[in-house]
């Protein structure tokens, strides 16, 4: 199976809870309940304990919320995959499910502005965070020491889209016994299976291209099971043994994801089981709208354009190798000052100004007076964040109205 057809008929595992549906519902319904009724205190106490299927309380587990689970973690190869409210409580669930006191973390210093300020308030917690300008191993490998635990990273990172040798970078890695925690909120499955070049753990923010319509917050762990988490270095493994490869998603389910309460919610979850569908079309016209608007505003040369998929991006031949040749939706531009960055935001006449990327219309944002308001200006330059720097989301419009679009205001910031 293909991308598209394994994004509309799942694999049969993945199939409980239509079994389940009298009425044969082609898509999950919402089961947009807060508890489950059983017939006996026996059999809740089996549910309770992991020892008989079923749903007992939704912060836990439902059935709406578990179709979308077990979809993405078909798409994306892995064992399973657990639903968390936001990108951000992916990410944090992430890290915090293997992390200790003393631990550190190596992480790429053009991260997602939310990422770095979590890095920031995990200091309080005695985790330490040593970043990287790019995560290569050439980087990483003389920050490693007996602390590090984990190295994370976004595989195009947002939004400096500088680019990740997922390949590379785990296999230098798995020399060292350290899984590599990959971001593929920008990349998507679409772009790349980061499980088959070595990632042990891919999270998503699938408020993004997952839901596509930019209609849920929400947030997805994935574990392929191929890391095997030493209990020595990752104490609190030790009585997760008994669940062999599934230590890492049973761990998290059954401890700091359920008792924080960081869950999906059955509606957000529907709303993303139904934007998934439509995911590889959309992506492939965004991967191509993206395209079209970088080399016209290069050839146009006003602005200064970087886009991984171009020939003058440093990226262009792991853009080829690892991704096909497809670079994302987001290009990013360089005005030249932030007041002209400003004026040409306010110019346009389509492209939405709002905080978000992987929505079907194309959105921009200024990113260094809004998601990055509260970094310093040192990780402001390390992220490439810089005050005349512009996002541009693609959307799926017709692209000749979005080359159109930016024409017109960049002629009139220049006019003025
Ligand atoms: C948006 C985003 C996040 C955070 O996700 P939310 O759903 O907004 O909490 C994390 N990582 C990347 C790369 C993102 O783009």
């Amino acid at each position: 199976m293909k991308f598209n057809t394994a994004l509309l008929h799942p694999s049969p595992q993945s199939e409980r809870s239509k079994l389940n549906d009298p009425f044969g519902s082609t898509l999950t319904p919402i089961y947009q309940v807060s508890a489950f009724e059983h017939g006996s205190a026996e059999r809740l106490e089996k549910v309770f304990g992991n020892n008989a299927g079923g749903f007992a309380y939704t912060r836990i587990s439902n059935p709406t919320v578990d179709a979308f689970e077990k979809r993405i973690a078909y798409i994306e190869k892995g064992i399973g995959a657990v639903a968390c409210s936001s990108g951000m409580a992916a990410v944090t669930m992430s890290l915090l499910n293997i992390l200790e006191s003393g631990d550190e973390v190596i992480a790429g210093a053009g991260l997602f502005g939310g990422t770095i300020d979590l890095f920031h308030d995990l200091e309080a917690f005695g985790i330490k965070t040593r970043f990287v300008k790019h995560i290569t191993k050439e980087e990483i490998e003389p920050l490693i020491t007996e602390k590090t635990k984990a190295v994370f990273g976004e595989v195009i990172g947002n939004p400096a889209l500088d680019v990740v040798d997922i390949k590379s970078v785990a296999q230098l890695l798995h020399s060292y016994r350290i899984p590599f925690i990959a971001d593929c909120t920008t990349c998507t499955p679409y772009l790349v299976n980061a499980f088959e070049l070595g990632a042990d753990i891919v999270v998503h923010s699938s408020s993004k291209y997952i839901n596509g319509g930019g209609n849920a917050i929400s947030g997805v762990i994935i574990d392929n099971g191929s890391f095997s988490w030493d209990e020595k270095r990752y104490k609190g493994f030790a009585e997760y043994k008994r669940y062999g490869k599934f230590a890492y998603l049973a761990k998290l389910r059954n401890g700091l994801w359920r008792n924080v309460g960081a869950c999906l919610s059955p509606m957000n979850a529907f709303l993303n089981l139904v934007g998934m569908e439509t995911m590889g079309l959309r992506m492939e016209r965004l991967c191509s709208n993206a395209l079209a608007l970088a080399q016209f505003l290069e050839n146009d040369g006003r602005v200064t354009v970087n886009y991984p998929a171009l020939p003058s991006s440093p990226y262009y031949r792991l853009v080829r190798e690892q991704f096909g040749g497809r670079g994302g939706a987001v290009v990013t531009l360089r005005a030249g000052s932030k007041e002209k960055a400003f004026k040409l935001i306010n110019n346009l006449k389509y492209a939405v100004n709002a905080t978000n990327i992987g929505d079907v219309r194309t959105l921009v944002i200024h990113p260094s007076s809004t998601i990055y308001a509260h970094s310093s200006e040192e990780q402001r330059q390390a992220a490439g964040v810089y005050d005349d720097l512009i996002r541009v989301s693609l959307g799926i419009e017709d692209i000749d109205d979005m080359t159109a679009d930016f024409k017109q205001a960049i002629d009139r910031i220049r006019e003025e």
